[in-house]
């Protein structure tokens, strides 16, 4: 086992898995250390979703940059995502049509492909879903959803093809600092001397990073989500988010759907205060999706399952450089950090490896922003639960 390394991981979910495979692109060979197994945290419960809709630019071009690895990712990264184009219906309600109009017209200009549609088309699209209130609907018809297990197992396959390092089954226990600069870490398998750290610990980032006196202003995210076996005859549909009724739904596989609830997921101060998800979950979910889709209750509840995201205040990254010399992060991705991993990756592999202006399109999700007033929000914006 090495004792020292260029560049150490902490944690092999998809963002130390993208970052791991990007490093060893460039040559570098990580060591990625995680306590349990790659994809075992928020990645392993994500629901995959991919689109490219967001209020806020700079995550739609880092969704759009990461989709073209989504798509053709035998080619780029080698192995499989499990990438299912479904098509993405995003409605909101109608006090909100303005933003999304005006939205679409923003991701249109980066090259997106996204158009507005009106309720027969709606109608058109997914015939199984009550359209009667809807106005105006923004849809992606290249999107859907990936598996984001084997999304980071494949980057993590091709990271240590190319010669990184990956440790399952060992905790990093603290970051050593030497004169206000990174010298090594500490594990429970034994010491690693190293000049360069990146913690992408998920929502177990706050406490190691608080070690080294970086305050990480991150809380934990609980989020549920239920599968219903689709009733006869149900048929195949688009993923489609539901603001205005706060729900979401996408198909998972050949007969199940996937659900689950825009508002209402529990935030508590760290990943162990997690007690339990959204309460009174199952009534709601199937409530609001009946709404919607309303012979959807007629299928059976299946199995559902409760994972954990950090959440930030302007619920986006932390990104980047942060305290000591050699100390860098991502995390905080609050609950949609899945679909722009690959951009990510890429981007936090030019920070680490050339310097802190070598990656301008993530420049704005600086750690600084939350001490210095310039947290980020869009120019058209969605309510908070908007993720
Ligand atoms: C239920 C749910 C649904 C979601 N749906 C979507 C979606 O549809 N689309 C989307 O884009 N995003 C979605 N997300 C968000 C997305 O999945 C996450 O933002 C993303 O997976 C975060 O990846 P990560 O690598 O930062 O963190 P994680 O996957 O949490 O990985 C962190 C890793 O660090 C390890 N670790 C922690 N502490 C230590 C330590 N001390 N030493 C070593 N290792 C350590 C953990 O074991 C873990 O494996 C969803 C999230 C959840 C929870």
């Amino acid at each position: 086992m090495a004792t020292t390394a260029d560049l150490v991981i902490i944690g092999a979910g998809v963002h130390g898995s993208s970052l791991a495979y990007h490093a060893a692109k460039r040559g570098v060979r990580s060591l990625t250390i995680e306590r349990k197994t790659v994809a075992s945290g928020a990645t392993g419960a994500s629901a995959g979703l991919i689109r490219m809709h967001s209020d806020l630019p700079l995550h739609s071009e880092l969704a759009w940059k990461s989709f073209r690895y989504f798509q053709d990712w035998k080619q780029v990264v080698g192995g499989d995502c499990g990438f299912v184009r479904t098509g993405f219906l995003l409605l909101v309600a109608e006090e909100l049509g303005e933003h999304l109009r005006r939205n679409v017209e923003v991701q249109q200009q980066l090259g997106i492909p996204t158009l507005l549609v009106k309720r027969e088309d709606v109608q058109r699209l997914v015939p199984q879903l009550v359209a009667e209130d809807v106005d105006v609907a923004a849809f992606e018809p290249e999107s859907g959803y990936a598996d984001p297990t084997t999304t980071a197992t494949s980057f993590m396959t091709a990271a240590r093809d190319a010669g990184a390092e990956l440790w399952q089954g060992v905790s990093v226990e603290e970051v050593v600092i030497e004169r206000g600069a990174v010298s090594g870490v500490r594990t429970s398998a034994g010491n690693i001397s190293t000049r360069m750290v990146v913690l992408a610990a998920g929502a177990w980032s706050k406490s190691l990073a608080a070690t080294i006196g970086v305050e990480l202003p991150l809380r934990t995210w609980v989020h549920d989500m239920a599968f219903v076996v689709r009733p006869a005859g149900f048929g195949h549909f688009p993923a489609v988010i539901d603001l205005g009724r706060g729900v979401y739904a996408r198909p998972e596989g050949q007969n199940l759907a996937l659900i689950g609830l825009k508002d209402g997921s529990p935030i508590v101060d760290s990943p162990e205060a997690v007690v339990r998800g959204a309460p009174n979950f199952t009534e709601q979910v199937v409530e609001r999706v009946s709404q919607r889709f309303p012979t959807i209750a007629e299928g059976l509840l299946q199995s559902s399952l409760v994972g954990i995201d950090g959440i930030t205040p302007d619920q986006h990254p932390i990104l980047g450089a942060a305290g000591p010399t050699g100390f860098y992060v991502a995390c905080g991705f609050s609950g949609s950090g899945f679909k722009t991993a690959p951009a990510i990756g890429d981007a936090m592999s030019r920070i680490v490896l050339d310097g802190p202006t070598a990656a301008p399109e993530i420049s704005a999700f600086g750690y600084e922003r939350f001490k210095n007033g310039t947290e980020l929000e869009g120019p058209f914006p969605y309510p908070p639960d908007w993720h």
